[in-house]
C-alpha cells in the first residue's frame, strides 16, 4: 500500500478526500442539551459496550488506509476522547503514520489538565476545547454536568501550557440561553490568546430539539463583535477548513465562524467521519456509514481495506447543508456516536 501514499482520490463532486475524524467513545461526561439531552441519554441508556468499539490497533490501520488516500490530517473526538483510557497510545500512532502531518484533539476541556502534556509528547499539534459559556450557571445549563467550570478552564490553560496553542475553543450559541455571554467568550480568548470559534446551532442527529429560531446566525455573531472589536477578513488558508476566520485588527489575534446553516461549505468538505465502532461516514448528517470494521475484522488486507475506503469516497455526492429543508430526509445518527 505504501506505494500509493498520499494518491488522491476524488468524489463525485471533484473534492479530494484530506481529513479524517475519529469518535473514540460514544461516551461523554456532560449531557449538553444540544448533543446528549439527559432525557433520551440517562441512566438507562445502553452505550456501546467495548468490544464493540475499534481498538487503538484496528484504528491504525484504518488511518494508514486514509492516509494512502490523501488524508493528511486527523482530529480525535467523540463523546469525549479524554473517557477512553491512554488516548496518548493512540495519539502516538495517529502521529506516527506516513502522511499524517497533523493530529488534533476536540475535547469538553474536563478532563484536559492531567492528560495536556502527555498528550503533546505523544505528537497531537493541536487542541480545541468546546466553552459555550463563563458565567458558572450558564456553563452549568448548557453542559448540563456536576463538572465545574474551573475545570475545564483549568483545561484550556494546561493545553497552552504544554505548547499545544494556540487553543481553539468552539462555543455554540443558543438564542436566548448563551448568546449574551459572547463577549465575555471573546475577550477571556484574546487575553489567554486564544482562538474563539463561534458554532452555528446544527440540526445534528435526531434528539436535540433544534429550533431554527434559536440559532444566532454567524452575520449577527461578527456583527456584534466587530462592533467593540474591529477586525478584518483573513484568507481562507487551505480547501476544507471550515471556519471563516477573522483578524482583531489591534493584533490581538484571530476569531472564527462556523456558518454551517446559514452559509454551508459543502462545496468544499473534504472531511470523512469515522463512527466509534468503525463505520465510515462521508457526512455529518449522513443517515448510514460503510462497515470498515466488518472489512478489519473479516481478514482484510491493508490492499482491501484502501479500497473499502476510496471506493466509497468516489461515489461521494454529500451536500446536506447546501439542501437542508428541501426535501426529506431519513433519520441522522447523532453527533456523539459520529464524531462531532
Ligand atoms: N465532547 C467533545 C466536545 O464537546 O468538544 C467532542 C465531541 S462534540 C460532539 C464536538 C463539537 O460538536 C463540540 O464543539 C460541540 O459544541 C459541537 N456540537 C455538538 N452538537 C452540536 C450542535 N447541535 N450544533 C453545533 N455544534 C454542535
Ligand atoms: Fe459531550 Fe461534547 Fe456532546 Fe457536550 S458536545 S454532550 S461535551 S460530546
Ligand atoms: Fe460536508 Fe455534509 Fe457538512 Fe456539507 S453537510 S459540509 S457535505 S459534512
Amino acid at each position: 500500500m505504501a506505494s500509493r501514499a498520499g494518491t488522491e482520490v476524488r468524489d463525485t463532486r471533484g473534492r479530494p478526500l484530506r481529513d479524517l475524524r475519529i469518535s473514540v467513545t460514544d461516551r461523554c461526561n456532560f449531557r449538553c442539551p444540544y448533543c446528549m439531552p439527559r432525557e433520551l441519554f440517562g441512566p438507562d441508556h445502553a452505550f456501546l459496550p467495548r468490544s464493540e468499539l475499534l481498538t487503538y490497533d484496528e484504528i491504525g490501520r484504518v488511518v494508514r488506509a486514509f492516509a494512502a488516500t490523501g488524508v493528511t490530517k486527523v482530529r480525535l473526538t467523540g463523546g469525549e476522547p479524554l473517557l477512553r483510557r491512554d488516548l496518548s497510545v493512540l495519539v502516538g500512532i495517529v502521529a506516527g503514520t506516513e502522511g499524517v502531518a497533523d493530529v488534533a484533539l476536540t475535547t469538553n476541556g474536563s478532563l484536559l489538565a492531567a492528560q495536556a502534556e502527555a498528550l503533546k509528547t505523544a505528537g497531537l499539534r493541536r487542541v480545541t476545547v468546546s466553552l459555550d459559556s463563563l458565567d458558572p450557571d450558564v456553563f452549568q445549563q448548557m453542559a448540563d454536568t456536576k463538572i465545574r467550570l474551573d475545570a475545564v478552564l483549568d483545561g484550556i490553560a494546561a493545553a497552552r501550557d504544554a505548547g499545544l496553542g494556540p487553543v481553539k475553543l468552539n462555543a455554540v450559541l443558543r438564542r436566548g440561553v448563551n448568546d449574551d455571554g459572547l463577549l465575555e467568550l471573546v475577550d477571556y480568548a484574546r487575553e489567554g490568546g486564544h482562538v474563539l470559534r463561534v458554532i452555528e446551532f446544527m440540526d445534528v442527529g435526531e434528539t436535540n430539539g433544534w429550533l431554527p429560531d434559536e440559532v444566532v446566525p454567524a452575520a449577527e455573531v461578527l456583527a456584534r463583535v466587530q462592533a467593540v472589536h474591529p477586525m478584518e477578513p483573513v484568507g481562507r488558508s487551505e480547501r476544507g477548513e471550515v471556519a471563516e476566520r477573522w483578524r482583531f485588527l489591534d493584533g490581538s489575534g484571530e476569531f472564527g465562524l462556523i456558518t454551517s446553516v446559514t452559509k454551508p461549505f459543502c462545496g468544499d468538505c473534504t472531511r470523512a467521519r469515522l463512527s466509534a465502532v468503525g463505520e465510515l461516514y462521508t457526512c455529518l448528517f449522513a443517515s448510514t456509514g460503510t462497515d470498515l470494521r466488518a472489512v478489519l475484522r473479516g481478514g482484510a488486507d491493508d490492499d482491501a481495506l484502501y479500497e473499502a475506503v476510496a471506493g466509497r469516497w468516489r461515489v461521494r455526492d454529500d451536500n446536506y447543508s447546501e439542501v437542508r429543508g428541501q426535501q426529506p430526509t431519513p433519520p441522522k445518527p447523532e453527533m456523539s456516536f459520529l464524531g462531532g
